[in-house]
């Protein structure tokens, strides 16, 4: 075990992991954090805390995540590299390690441009594979970045990166994914999936690099709200591809709402027979409530016990 956490002995087992998804509080209010740490617990493996997600300004991913270890919910903190530099990032992975947290998702992160500070200087020392190589440089050789000065303790660590099996063209994503494994990754997030042929032409790509046997790949479902919530995030969000079908259906439906949450739920299904794919990460974009009708409907319930 690298990190002994709840969500590498799930993986490491070969049980189909679930993650959900925490937006942190824009502000100091943990009762959101408690809000929101309720409607996921019990219903995932693991919940990512995100950070600074569309380069807006919330509360830190670190206290986010210390705060649901206190709620008894094992975090997967999110770290950007947009506002560290490299002394800060090892700075924060020792401060995260001495609050309990035991897995990462090491991304480039968004723009600033996206979000409420586009007069933010952004950062980039290191990027997302230069990120997973970090923490792996700490976890395995037990030193800083440069490999000359020793760690005093023991760093263990989940490492994860994402993926992104949508955007243009495919087979640049293979190779970032192959980069990403190199470096170390673990496991894999991908952004949402809503082409699921598309997603199944990326995994065949992968599997013939045989990338799914050095890395956990978790595929990404996000439910949509209604036709024009998918009309914003087709134009809106980078590299994610809606196919039409999907989006007239959602246009057609008599209860939107609850139809997103069917097409959500189909996608689990045919996502979980795809060879390679390890677990479903669900990000419900602040609809956690909806987390426990999908893990149910979806047949991931009851969530497994591993010592
Ligand atoms: C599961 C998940 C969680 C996320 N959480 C956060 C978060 O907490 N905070 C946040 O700020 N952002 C978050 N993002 C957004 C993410 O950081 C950006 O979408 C990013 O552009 C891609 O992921 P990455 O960080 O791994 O970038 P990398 O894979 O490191 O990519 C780095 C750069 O290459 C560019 N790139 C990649 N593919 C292509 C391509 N085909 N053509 C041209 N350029 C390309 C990207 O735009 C990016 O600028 C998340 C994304 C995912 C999938």
């Amino acid at each position: 075990m690298k990190a002994g956490s709840h969500f590498e002995k799930i993986l490491e087992k070969g049980l189909f992991a679930v993650t959900g998804e925490l937006h942190p509080p824009k502000g100091n209010n943990v009762s959101v954090v408690k809000r929101k740490g309720e409607l996921l617990k019990g219903y995932v493996d693991a919940v990512n805390v995100t950070d600074n997600q569309t380069a807006t300004v919330r509360m830190s991913s670190i206290a986010t995540s210390s705060l649901l270890i206190q709620m008894g919910i094992e975090p997967v903190m999110q770290m950007t590299t947009r506002d560290r530099n490299r002394i800060a990032i090892q700075s924060d992975i020792f401060g995260a390690l001495a609050l309990g947290i035991r897995n990462m998702l090491c991304l480039t992160g968004d723009h600033q441009t996206f979000g409420n500070q586009v007069d933010a200087k952004n950062v980039y020392d290191l990027d997302s594979i230069q990120l997973v190589d970090c923490a792996r440089t700490m976890r395995n050789q037990g030193t800083l970045l440069g490999g000359e000065e020793k760690i005093d303790g023991d760093i263990k660590l989940f490492i994860g990166a994402a993926a992104n099996p949508s955007a243009d063209p495919l087979e640049l994503q293979v190779i970032r994914l192959a980069k990403k494994v190199n470096a170390g990754a673990d496991f894999i997030q991908t952004s949402c999936v809503h082409d699921i042929d598309r997603f199944k032409e990326w995994m065949k790509m992968v599997r013939d690099q045989g990338l799914h046997k050095k890395v956990h790949i978790l595929a990404g479902v996000t439910p949509l709200k209604s036709g024009d919530s998918g009309r914003y995030m087709k134009k809106n969000f980078p590299g994610v591809t809606i196919p039409d079908s999907l989006i007239e259906r959602m246009d057609k439906a008599r209860n939107p709402e609850e139809e997103g949450i069917k097409i959500c739920v189909e996608q689990i299904k045919e996502l979980r027979t795809i060879d390679g794919v390890h677990g479903i990460h669900i990000m419900t974009l602040e609809w956690e409530e909806k987390v426990r009708q999908i893990t149910e409907m979806g047949g991931l319930l009851p969530r497994p016990k591993v010592e």
